[in-house]
Formats: C-alpha cells, structure tokens, sequence
C-alpha cells in the first residue's frame, strides 16, 4: 500500500500535472474566459494557478484535474462550499421576564 501524501503542492505528481495545465500558450482562465498572461509572476493577481475542478477542500484529490485560471478568479472560486454558516447565539438569551 503506498503511504497517503499529506503534503500537496510538493509532491512531484501534482508538480507534472501543475505545469501541464499552464504549458498550452496562449493560456485561458478556465473560470473567467479572458487571456492569463503568462509573464506575470506570483503573487500578482492575474498570475497563472492551476485551479482544482474538484476543490481540494471539498474533498477533491489533489492529483485531480487541474485547470488553469487567474490567481484572482481563483480565489474568488475559493472553498465556498461551507455548509451552514454557523451563526452567533448572543441574541438568543432573550429572558422570558
Ligand atoms: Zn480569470
């Protein structure tokens, strides 16, 4: 059985999967449509990332598709997925008297 990865973006199987995803030039954003310009550097917003289809943290593999996008749509994306938004009781101890 080979040992569970807890790590991510250093694992050479992501990394491979990661620069294949942003090799095609010209290279799109999968979540706005526009352009990425591949010459901008992170942490610049509209930088290349290689964007999980099936977030990580909604319980997507890490070596799961990949498609590229901005930086800034990305995290935009972001793990939405809370379910619930926990919501405060402080307002909740109202006393009957
Ligand atoms: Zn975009």
């Amino acid at each position: 059985m080979p040992k569970p990865k807890h790590y991510r973006t250093s694992d050479p199987a992501y990394l491979r999967k990661r620069k294949a995803c942003l090799a095609p030039d010209p290279l799109y954003c999968a979540l706005c449509g526009e352009r990425i310009d591949k010459t901008l550097k992170w942490p610049d917003p509209g930088c290349a990332t290689a964007d999980h289809i099936d977030a990580v943290s909604r319980g997507g593999h890490n070596l799961g598709p990949l498609q590229p996008a901005h930086k800034l749509c990305n995290e935009q994306k972001g793990p939405r997925a809370r379910s619930g938004d926990r919501r405060r009781s402080e307002d909740a101890h109202v006393l009957p008297w």
